[in-house]
């Protein structure tokens, strides 16, 4: 059965947002960890924590998938940044782990002019104050376009900052179909080439979760700009075919395209019939 819902909104709660994934018939869903631009977050009381756990299993989620704040840079050469950064994804991992979130995914960072080397350096000590050997929730890095310094645009990338941390099995990837294709991974023409890629680099089981976004930017234009599902460059044959592919179709996929929960409702309904039409 295929997985696939939305980034949430939490503004009304975590147990309203669940709520209304099962509106939106979707099965899963992402949230951020906390404010994405800033740094507040809020303590869900127990009745509230409850009610959210009662609903996810009643309905059957698949996993969960939290998202670190934008304004973390874990790769920053900048001492006061780079200390937040440090801050939020040790307390992130712990708050979200205690909600039982399943997967909390992370944009690598930016590297700022320090260089590539020196930032998966900082990214890797961060991880090493944060992650712990207990911990069920396990940290995904995302995939990312490449605009400015960002760090993690190629498997190799990401391959190194995984092999540096000391709980590698609670590491994984959230592969981010517009970020990849920006990047200059042509999932349009030769989506088998670039899953053969990943499993020569990474492998094939660290693949936890699948960003599903059109992307507005051409290919390899290393530019980070979603486009609505069919309505970009990447093209809803070429989504479906990330869907369905075997080596895919099992994971959990989430919506971030420009549209809020009712448009994003629509997208879902709307990828189900194609996907009907297609295998009928
Ligand atoms: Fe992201
Ligand atoms: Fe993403
Ligand atoms: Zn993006």
């Amino acid at each position: 059965m295929l997985t696939i819902g939305a980034h949430m909104s939490i503004a009304g709660g975590i147990a309203k947002t669940a709520e209304n994934v099962v509106a939106m018939e979707a099965n899963t869903m992402q949230i951020f960890s906390r404010n994405p631009r800033g740094s507040n977050y809020r303590n869900y009381g127990q009745e509230e924590v409850d009610a959210f756990q009662d609903i996810r299993y009643r309905y059957g989620f698949g996993p969960l998938l939290a998202h670190a704040p934008y304004t973390m840079n874990l790769a920053s050469g900048n001492e006061k940044t780079y200390e937040f950064a440090c801050m939020v994804i040790r307390e992130d991992i712990a708050r979200m782990d205690a909600l039982g979130i399943e997967n909390l995914v992370f944009h690598p960072g930016s590297h700022t002019g320090i260089g590539v080397e020196a930032g998966i350096g900082n990214i890797i000590s961060g991880l090493n104050q944060a992650v712990t050997e207990t911990q069920n929730i396990t940290v995904l890095l995302e995939t990312m376009s490449g605009k400015g310094t960002e760090i993690g645009v190629t498997f190799e990338e990401l391959k190194k900052i995984r092999d540096g941390v000391c709980f590698p099995e609670k590491v994984g990837v959230c592969l981010d179909t517009c970020h990849v294709f920006a990047a200059g991974y042509d999932i349009v023409h030769d989506l088998d080439g670039v899953l053969e890629e990943f499993d020569r680099v990474l492998g094939l089981p660290l693949l936890r979760a699948v960003h599903l976004n059109d992307s507005m930017m051409p290919f390899g234009s290393r530019k980070d700009r979603h486009a609505a599902i069919g309505a970009g460059e990447i093209g809803m044959d070429a989504l479906l075919r990330i869907l369905t592919h075997p080596a895919l179709k099992d994971l959990p996929f989430y919506l971030e395209t420009p549209f809020d929960e009712e448009g994003h409702a629509k997208e879902i309904a709307m990828l189900r019939k194609e996907l009907s039409n297609r295998s009928g």
